[in-house]
């Protein structure tokens, strides 16, 4: 159901972002295939701009391919100061949802996740909250984010318990943050529900984007999320010579980073960010590669030496 590459909007759609720039890599990314949107209450900055720029893109003019779309948000980070502004209470997930309704203009999303698991909240609550937002219309799946395996299981055995429709699990997955393999790919699995790698390029490491320093305008030179310290010099090592295997390859580091992903099929789709849209076209090339330029065994082993700092 999902594409191969789905477009996140938690960096670069904010308001403190230029909304020409956002206009065009949101209809370009429709034009060229990507018809799944992933948002988030809190993605902006400030928190909420995100869903507000993907609103006004949509009445000017995307939204006339609503039904072409799958538009996913979450709840579960701190969205506003005071009382119910956080974590995974009935209260929290029924009041953000409809704000973020509200900011993009739509009458339901497709997918909405509880963004992390609360370890206060009896999990039983915040499951009976999705399945009353997907009763009540609001959503037409459910998803989870950021849940361990023990968690994941727990929280799929009450939605199938409930006969929610729970399709996905949205967890952070690329060649430098591995933890998904340690389980929660054999949950997924077993429950039949699918995966989409977020920070699929490490946020642009695994991009030819720091290979020369780190570029003004950058995400990590503007003091984000990405800091500075991410870049060792044992990182910078590795990254050139998984470059240095993408070039003999014929294809970028992007490219080979999702496609690297990709691989496994338990992985419906990776999530990437992009600043243009030429980030993005470079990253959409990975749908062809995987049909005909697949990874070799040789290729697979070379790779894994190189992230195990062989
Ligand atoms: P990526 O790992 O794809 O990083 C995207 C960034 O990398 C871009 O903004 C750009 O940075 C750089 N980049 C992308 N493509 C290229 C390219 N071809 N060449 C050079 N640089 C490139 O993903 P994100 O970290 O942005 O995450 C993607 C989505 O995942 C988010 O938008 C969100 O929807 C979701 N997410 C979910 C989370 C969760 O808790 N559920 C947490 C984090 C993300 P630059 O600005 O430097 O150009």
């Amino acid at each position: 159901m999902l594409p191969k590459v789905s477009l996140g909007l938690w960096h670069n759609f904010g308001s403190v972002d230029v909304y020409e720039n956002a206009k065009s890599i949101l209809f370009h990314a429709f034009d060229r295939g990507v018809t799944h949107f992933d948002l988030a209450n809190n993605y902006g900055p400030v928190p909420g701009s995100a869903e507000i720029t993907f609103g006004r893109v949509l009445k000017e003019g995307l939204g006339a391919h609503r039904d072409e779309m799958v538009i996913s948000t979450k709840a579960g980070y701190i969205m506003w100061d005071g009382p119910y502004g956080v974590w995974g209470s009935r209260k929290h997930l029924i009041a953000s949802l409809d704000q973020s309704l509200k900011r993009m203009g739509v009458e339901y999303v497709d997918i909405f996740y509880h963004h992390r698991p609360d370890p206060e909240t009896p999990i039983e609550e915040s499951m009976a909250a999705l399945d009353q937002i997907v009763r009540s219309g609001k959503a037409l799946y459910v998803g989870i984010s950021n849940y361990k395996p023990a968690e994941a299981r727990r929280a799929f055995e009450i939605l199938r318990e409930q006969k929610t429709p729970f399709i996905i699990h949205q967890a952070r997955y690329n060649m430098f943050d591995r933890w998904v393999e340690d389980g929660l790919l054999d949950v997924t699995n077993e429950f039949g529900v699918g995966v989409i790698a977020f920070s699929p390029l490490a946020q642009g490491l695994l991009t030819n984007r720091y290979l020369n320093g780190i570029p003004e305008g950058s995400r990590m030179s503007k003091g984000g999320f990405l800091k500075p310290e991410a870049l060792t010099d044992e990182k910078l090592a590795r990254i050139i010579k998984l470059n240095e295997i993408a070039t003999r390859r014929g294809q970028t580091l992007a490219e080979m980073a999702l496609q690297w992903i990709l691989r496994d099929q338990r992985v419906t789709s990776v999530l990437v960010g992009a600043s243009s849209t030429a980030q993005l076209d470079t990253n959409l090339t990975v749908v062809e590669a995987l049909e005909k330029n697949p990874l070799s065994a040789a290729d697979l082993s070379e790779i894994e030496s190189v992230l195990n700092g062989k």
